[in-house]
């Protein structure tokens, strides 16, 4: 026996998309209830880096051609149009709540280099503009700020959320249109009808390790963000005849995971007195050419000749300079957010997360790799440092920096931020069919089948969740009641 609510609007999942969903679709006039398998909502969006997508007015048109460029054809264009006309409005939508947004700029500081716009050399790039939400607390960039502002709109208006409710099943009428869902709550099954439309902003499924060695193309990679995205979302709308897609994008970079750190932490160096390389000793790629978001395309190589991925896991290799330049980890997000990694990498040193040595051969051996093969490696890199020409991996000139004792290195995993594939939804933010057909009262948002079909820029999954979110809450509150 199931107890039985009622809503108009019925928000499943309760990070970004789900909170601007909710507030929408309250503010057109809706009854909303949202429901959140956790116990403490928020999902990837309040462990982010909060740096969202709003283009500056008049560079629309731009913003399109860009994603359009990025998606390799894989997102219809009115999609991309809805997305880049609702981002253009969410800093002033979220001003309107108090917040103050700021203009983020990423220097080119690091090794490997990071950048914003994430590509920008493709076409339309300027028009890439990201904002953030500032800590009053510590006028530091911060998701959870960002999703504390979402919540206190959601609890201002009396919106009620239902946490440590996993949704199950979408419940469906006679002609197919989503009426319900099923959740679990204190070992008993609940039910929740909503007389308008059912909204899905369960994020993706980094924590589904199933699904990830299914679709990924390159498989373990180890979750940062928030446990509660295991793909349900996706399963759920599959049932029901989804369209899915965009299932092999993923977010991941390198990472060094250590205990109690799952995905570990983010890894770019201060100088470029390093390289990566593989179980065998060797390099396997410009260790700078790579965009942050999509270092895991560097490792994605296998060999013929030999079974598995060469490159999981590799190492880093650095020498003094780099050690004693700063923090080769500066990230703030994710599972090691609370960490604040030593200036001097001294800490990490005692740990034994960084290993040193004074001899290349002795490094090998702690790493377990060819020691010949290693030293091989780094003697032929720093002989093309001398001439500045990297004949294998065109490094450009100025990064050829030599690699001089004593040495360090750190074993390379892995890290994922987040997934993009899902159920695919129209530019209504409507859950669609193989065939293009809506679902009936099936909206979606956020990174459940998120637009980004092949790249990705930085900022477009936050900005993703706070517009197109907007947009479902809307375009849900707008359906007729249904009655039998
Ligand atoms: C460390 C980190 C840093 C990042 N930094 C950035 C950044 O700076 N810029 C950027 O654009 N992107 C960034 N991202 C990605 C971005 O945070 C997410 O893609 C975006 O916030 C997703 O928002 P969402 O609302 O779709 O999903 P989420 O915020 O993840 O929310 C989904 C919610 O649904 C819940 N849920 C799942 N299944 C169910 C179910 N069955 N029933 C009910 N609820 C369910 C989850 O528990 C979760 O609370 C980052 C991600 C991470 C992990």
């Amino acid at each position: 026996m199931t107890d039985e609510t009622t809503c108009d609007v019925l928000i499943i999942g309760f990070g970004g998309a789900g909170a601007s969903a909710a507030i929408e679709a309250h503010d057109a006039g809706a009854e909303v209830i949202i429901i959140e398998k956790l116990d403490e909502p928020g999902g990837n969006t309040r462990w982010s880096n909060c740096s969202w997508f709003s283009p500056p007015p008049g560079t629309e048109k731009m913003a399109v051609e860009h994603i359009d460029a990025l998606c390799f054809g894989r997102t219809p264009i009115p999609v991309i149009e809805a997305y880049v006309k609702m981002a253009g409005e969410t800093k002033a939508w979220l001003e309107g709540f108090g917040a103050t947004a700021k203009t983020t700029h990423f220097l080119n500081v690091r090794y490997p280099t990071i950048t914003h716009p994430s590509w920008p050399n493709f076409p339309g790039s300027a028009a890439m503009v990201n904002q953030t939400v500032m800590s009053p607390r510590d006028d530091q960039p911060n998701g959870e700020r960002l999703f504390q502002l979402l919540a206190e709109q959601v609890t201002k208006r009396g919106i009620k959320a239902i946490t440590g409710a996993p949704a199950k099943e979408l419940i469906t009428n006679d002609k197919g249109d989503v009426i319900g869902a099923t959740y679990t709550k204190g070992g008993q099954t609940h039910t929740i009808k909503a007389r308008r439309s059912v909204v899905l902003t369960t994020g993706g499924f980094e924590f589904n390790e199933e699904m990830k060695n299914e679709y990924l193309p390159i498989y373990p990679v180890t979750a940062i963000g928030s446990p509660g995205n295991t793909g349900d979302g996706i399963t759920m709308a599959r049932k029901l005849g989804a369209q899915i897609w965009h299932m092999g994008v993923c977010v991941a970079g390198f990472g060094l995971e250590v205990e109690g750190y799952p995905g570990g932490f983010g890894i770019s160096f201060p100088t470029p007195h390093f390289i990566h390389v593989n179980k065998y000793g060797k390099r396997f790629a410009n260790e700078l050419g790579t965009e942050m978001h999509f270092a895991w395309h560097g490792v994605a190589a296998f060999d013929p000749k030999k079974p598995g991925h060469p490159t999981l896991p590799s190492y880093a290799i650095f020498g003094e300079e780099a050690f004693k330049k700063g923090a080769v980890s500066i990230g703030t997000a994710g599972t090691t957010r609370h960490y604040k990694w030593s200036a001097d990498n001294s800490a990490e040193l005692a740990k034994g997360w960084i290993k040193k040595a004074d001899s290349i051969a002795e490094l090998a051996k702690i790493l377990k790799l060819d020691a010949a093969a290693l030293e091989k490696t780094v003697t032929k890199y720093n002989e093309a440092c001398g001439t500045g020409v990297d004949g294998d991996f065109h490094r450009s000139k100025d990064t050829m920096q030599p690699i001089k004792g004593p040495f360090y290195a750190m074993e390379m995993h892995l890290r994922m931020v987040n997934t993009m594939g899902g159920p695919r939804r129209d530019e209504n933010a409507r859950v669609v069919k193989p065939d293009g057909t809506p679902i009936g009262r099936l909206f979606s948002a956020g990174e459940l089948g998120s637009l980004w079909g092949h790249l990705y820029c930085g900022g477009g999954n936050v900005g993703e969740a706070l517009a197109i979110g907007r947009q479902a809450g809307q375009n849900a509150a707008k359906e007729k009641p249904w009655s039998n």
